[in-house]
């Protein structure tokens, strides 16, 4: 089963795909998480791509795809990806379908995380103390990354959606345990 979860910045993905991953067994590929790693270590890719994530801006289209088609490629396991952070817009959402049609493989499941802008902004403030992400410490960089989702993701959402994949959209407000347990019974489901 291959998952793609979407949600703003601070919507709780990450928090959410450690649940979905140790339920079901799937490898997570997050391309922030990638990217981060990279800058760490300060690779050529990372340093290109930090140009643009410290300003709350999405990395060009065809360093993350270089990230996503090499992850993919070299699993031995296609069929048990849960996406996180990626397809970023409609560009990469044709790219991550046209490489799955390859192997005859799918989207089976897309969940959305849904949080206003103002719980959002909330949230920056305490993951920017706890966590010591440079991205989400100053205001005017998360509300780039706000505006980025709503312009660049949440059409290459709609466009997976007119795919006929089955969908949760989920209010991302609630508790981390009743958003946990209402994507597990919706997954359970499938
Ligand atoms: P995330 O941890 O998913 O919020 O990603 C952190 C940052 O990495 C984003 O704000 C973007 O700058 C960059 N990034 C991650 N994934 C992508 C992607 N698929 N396309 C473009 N930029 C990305």
């Amino acid at each position: 089963m291959n998952i793609i979860i979407f949600g703003p910045p601070l919507a709780g993905k990450g928090t959410q795909s450690k649940n979905i991953i140790t339920n079901f067994g799937l490898t997570h590929l997050s391309t922030g998480d990638v990217l981060r790693a990279e800058k760490s270590q300060e690779t050529d890719l990372g340093l290109k791509a930090s140009e643009y994530s410290n300003k709350g801006l999405l990395v060009p289209d065809e360093l993350v795809m270089k990230i996503l088609e090499k992850v993919y490629t070299q699993s031995d396991n296609k069929k048990n990806f849960l996406f996180d952070g990626y397809p970023r817009n409609v560009i990469q959402a044709e790219h991550l379908i046209n490489i799955l049609e390859k192997d005859n493989n799918t989207i089976d499941f897309v969940i959305y995380l849904k949080v206003p802008k103002e719980v959002l902004l909330e949230r920056a403030k305490i993951r920017a103390k706890e966590e010591n992400r440079k991205d989400d410490a100053d205001q005017n960089t998360v509300l780039t990354r706000i505006d980025e989702f709503i312009t660049q993701t949440v059409p290459a959402i709609d466009y997976i959606k007119g795919k006929n994949i089955p969908t949760l959209d989920i209010d991302g407000n609630q508790s981390i345990e009743i958003i946990s347990q209402t994507i597990y019974q919706n997954l359970k489901s499938l």
